[in-house]
């Protein structure tokens, strides 16, 4: 797979992702993408009328339904959007640059904690606009891999265009002391190809950092309802288990764990509590509500400690 940038025509701006490939609107994952093993079902994903940005995406044939693997205990969509059916809808919205704040003192703080010497040659996957090379500064190499290099982005080493569980990625072959993978992992279509392509990337002794979501923060009753896994863009959630499982299997033994907030939760406004509240004793009728105004709905997020910072050392 492989996605250009869509520019704004008028304004020459970045718009968003599109990524191309072949295929329909839906990808069907009976089993397990991250070990192949077989799912129990979970439950089917309280949002079915999916949306990117505002716009509508096509029903699938069926219902989307989670599972949960009987062997790794990864929980995952049994229909994800496929990459061409992401691709249209971003190529339509506006909402495909996603810019934060966030100063990685807490992360940085952690790594230097663990193993200072990695710090100056570094790769982000998913860098975005670059804010963790940013906070990094100066390395000896900071280098990116994302499918599109947005305008902001300051790097001294080099880009690698793509995604992280693209077979055929092209770059140095030179491995890093420290890879970035923040708000990564849980859009993987395939977790084998990028963790074989995580460790080709980070040298012996090297270290990745990674953040994304835990589903062992959830029940298993409440995750159909979790926003986390009602973002289309989300195909699955690990948890500790899970993901121990896969990084092990590439090579990899886990230096630190912790659950937190999400690194870009800011404490919600009234309003926002107020929706997340309504939805957690009504979600049926608030969402019919949003539907009856023509209003695309997002199970609203809360504050809670539903994602894990993880360092994995390179054996
Ligand atoms: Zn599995």
């Amino acid at each position: 797979m492989t996605g250009d940038m869509v520019m704004d025509p008028a304004t020459g701006e970045a718009r968003g992702y599109a990524l191309s490939s072949g295929g329909g609107d839906w990808i069907e994952r009976p089993d397990c993408p991250a070990c192949g093993g077989t799912g129990t079902a979970v439950g089917k994903l309280f949002k079915q009328d999916n949306h990117l940005g505002g716009l509508a995406a096509p029903h699938p044939a069926k219902p989307i339904e989670l599972r949960r693997c009987g062997t790794c205990e990864l929980v995952y969509k049994t229909l994800v959007a496929s990459p061409a059916l992401l691709e249209r809808l971003t190529a339509q919205t506006q909402a495909g640059l996603w810019i934060s704040a966030y100063d990685y003192a807490e992360e940085i703080a952690l790594l230097r904690a663990i193993d200072p010497a990695v710090l100056d040659d570094v790769i982000d996957v998913g860098a975005a606009g670059g804010g963790f090379l940013r906070a990094l500064a100066p390395a000896r190499r900071s280098s990116a891999l994302d499918i599109v290099r947005f305008a902001s982005l300051r790097i001294n080493g080099e880009f690698v265009k793509g995604f992280l569980d693209d077979p055929a990625l092209e770059w140095s072959g030179e491995a890093y002391g420290l890879v970035g993978l923040f708000d990564v992992a849980e859009h993987f279509y395939d977790p084998p190809q990028a963790f074989a392509n995580l460790r080709r990337f980070c040298r012996k002794g090297g270290l990745v950092i990674l953040e994304t979501g835990d589903s062992d923060a959830v029940s298993m009753a409440r995750l159909p309802r979790w926003y986390y896994l009602n973002l289309l863009e989300h195909h699955i959630a690990w948890n500790r288990t899970s993901l121990a499982a896969i990084a092990a299997k590439h090579g990899f033994e886990l230096a630190s764990f912790e659950r937190k907030v999400h690194k870009d939760k800011t404490p919600p406004g009234l309003r926002h509590r107020i929706k997340a509240q309504a939805f957690s004793l009504a979600p049926q009728l608030i969402s019919g509500f949003y539907r009856l105004l023509g209003k695309p709905f997002d199970v609203p997020a809360d504050m809670a400690v539903d994602h894990m910072r993880v360092v994995l050392r390179a054996i």
